[in-house]
């Protein structure tokens, strides 16, 4: 018998959508997420990379004086509190689900192992990424390209906060600033459009990874993306 092969996603969360703008976590604002996702993971194969920017950028903490690679590591370790509340509200919401983490905490993830994450994948666990790529001076993006290029994913889905897509020019700015249902990955890195770091897109570009970049809101957003819903922007070759 054959098996129709399922949509397998990279969805890239950041910090913020932990937060809902304060520091620290929210558990209502992650337990709506939870079940957005939860409700999607009964027909999609799901892996999650999580940001950390609610708790600590080490761009951020070295530009007051701190080491960049120490902070940095705070900001990894941020990461996996947010891998956490999101498991747990996951499996409130019904979702069977794994975190791994890129630095070794044995008691609290599994260590990144990508074949296992794929096993984990294919019997229907959604599969959270902590501690990006336990590296300083990475990004979450970026690792959420490299994990979705590692493990096969279809697509890199990137939800946004307070922004619905990839603009012309940053929108906050630039008044004229048009949202592009389409744009090529060299014009996103020509024009410096920030909305996603130049590092995440130049992964993507050189290996041919499709990137969706959309917005949280309205209730349903990330639900709808998952799903294959050609919302907010589509970058591409
Ligand atoms: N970070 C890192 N290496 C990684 C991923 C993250 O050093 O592979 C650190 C970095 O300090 C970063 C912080 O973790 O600022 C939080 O991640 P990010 O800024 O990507 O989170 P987001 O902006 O998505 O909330």
């Amino acid at each position: 018998m054959t098996e129709t092969k399922r949509r397998r996603v990279m969805l890239k969360l950041s910090g913020e959508a932990f937060g809902g703008g304060q520091l620290g976590v929210n558990p209502d604002v992650v337990s709506a997420l939870a079940r957005e996702i939860a409700e999607a993971a009964k027909s999609v194969e799901i892996a999650i990379v999580v940001g950390g920017g609610n708790f600590f950028r080490g761009a951020e903490l070295s530009q007051r004086g701190m080491d960049r690679g120490r902070a940095d590591y705070m900001g990894m370790l941020g990461t996996v509190m947010n891998a956490l509340a999101l498991q747990d509200f996951l499996e409130q919401a019904g979702a069977a689900t794994r975190v791994q983490s890129a630095i070794s905490m044995t008691q609290v993830a599994e260590p990144y192992i990508p074949l296992r994450a794929e096993r984990h994948l294919e019997k229907g666990r959604v599969v959270v990424f902590g501690a990006g790529a336990g590296l300083p001076y990475f990004s979450t993006d970026t690792v959420a390209a490299q994990r979705a290029l590692e493990i096969g994913a279809d697509v890199v889905l990137v939800a946004k906060n307070g922004v619905d897509g990839v603009y012309s020019d940053d929108p906050r700015v630039n008044p004229d600033a048009v949202k592009l249902d389409r744009v090529s990955y060299q014009e996103a890195l020509t024009k410096g459009l920030k909305v996603v770091d130049s590092t995440a897109f130049s992964l993507c570009m050189d290996n041919g990874m499709p990137m969706q970049v959309f917005g949280m809101e309205p209730a349903g957003s990330v639900t709808r993306a998952i799903l294959g819903e050609a919302i907010g922007t589509l970058v591409v070759n």
